[in-house]
């Protein structure tokens, strides 16, 4: 997903290598090229303006211009900028309560309940006893499709009530508990945009349920609008992170650099498939690595 990414910065990198001596001028013409290609990848602009700030800044100093190898200081500026923008460490899931609770929010279409699905199989693996809560009374086919994954993956689903959602939690969690389920993920419902109403909703079932994480499920192929969104869920939902869906497909990965800057919270998981293990645990450093080449 980063290939262009990585091939641009390549050529950025290009234009300091192989010289014995270099002036600001060619430092200036690096980082331009630098920032065309984050603007490129999708990256939000005001996160494209800071880290071009905290690059130039960094290599027009004595370091880089009097370097023997003025392109490895300047690769090294921007990755530990990367780093920082993406964070160092993964940032795992906080599960204290019993049974513990997952809140999956996120725009309709953008994976909530198949990530969902792939979430209980990823908890399973680590030998936790999921159950799945369909809560998404407003797409009864989202309802039946969590009915199929869960059949799928060979996990429970609850579905209970299927018009009021509040009702359908505080029965889930009676379930969970008679069942001994140590995790419960409940899908909640997404509309096509942000509106109060799913807010308040979601609001109330955070209120009822306390969740201890409560995770944005976003599209990466829906670039700067992904972005505005994840702002807004956050402002209203006091959210523990951020699952990028889709990355498997073309979307230009700017979405993942974006995410923890606008929004504060860490990215904690990716999707790279439609597959119930499509799933993984999101590592910066990694990543940082990858678009680095
Ligand atoms: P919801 O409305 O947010 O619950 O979205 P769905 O879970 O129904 O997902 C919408 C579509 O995106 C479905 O066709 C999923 O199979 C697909 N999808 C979800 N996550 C991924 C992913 O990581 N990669 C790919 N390629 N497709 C995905």
């Amino acid at each position: 997903m980063f290939e262009n990414l990585q091939d641009k910065l390549g050529r950025a990198f290009r234009l300091l290598s192989g010289k014995g001596r270099i002036s600001e001028k060619n430092i200036e013409e690096a980082v331009k090229q630098v920032k065309l290609s984050l603007l490129e990848a999708d990256v939000n602009y005001k996160v494209v303006k800071e880290f071009i700030n905290g690059v130039t800044e960094k290599s027009l100093g004595e370091e880089v211009l009097k370097s023997f190898s003025p392109d490895q200081q300047f690769i090294k500026i921007v990755r530990d900028e990367l780093i920082n923008m993406l964070g160092e460490r993964s940032s795992p899931l906080r599960l204290s309560s019993q049974p513990a609770r997952i809140m999956m929010v996120g725009l309709q279409g953008s994976g909530k309940t198949t990530t969902s699905a792939k979430l209980a199989t990823l908890l399973r693996k680590e030998g936790k006893k999921p159950l799945l809560v369909a809560a998404d009374v407003y797409r009864p086919a989202a309802i039946d499709q969590l009915v199929q994954l869960g059949k799928q993956i060979d996990i429970p689903v609850f579905t209970g009530d299927r018009r009021n959602p509040v009702v359908i939690v505080k029965e889930a969690m009676q379930q969970a508990i008679k069942n001994i389920n140590d995790v419960v993920i409940l899908d909640t419902a997404g509309r096509l945009h942000i509106d109060d109403t799913m807010m308040s909703e979601l609001k109330e079932i955070a209120a009822l349920v306390k969740p201890d994480e409560i995770l944005m499920v976003v599209d990466a192929m829906t670039g700067q609008d992904a972005v505005n969104s994840a702002k807004a869920f956050n402002e209203a939902l006091e959210l523990s992170g951020f699952v990028v869906t889709k990355l498997d497909g073309d979307a230009r990965g700017g979405v993942i650099l974006s995410i923890r800057h606008v929004t504060g919270k860490p990215v904690k998981f990716i999707g790279v498939s439609e597959k119930p293990d499509g799933l993984e645990v999101f590592y910066p450093d990694r990543v940082a690595g990858r678009i680095l080449g």
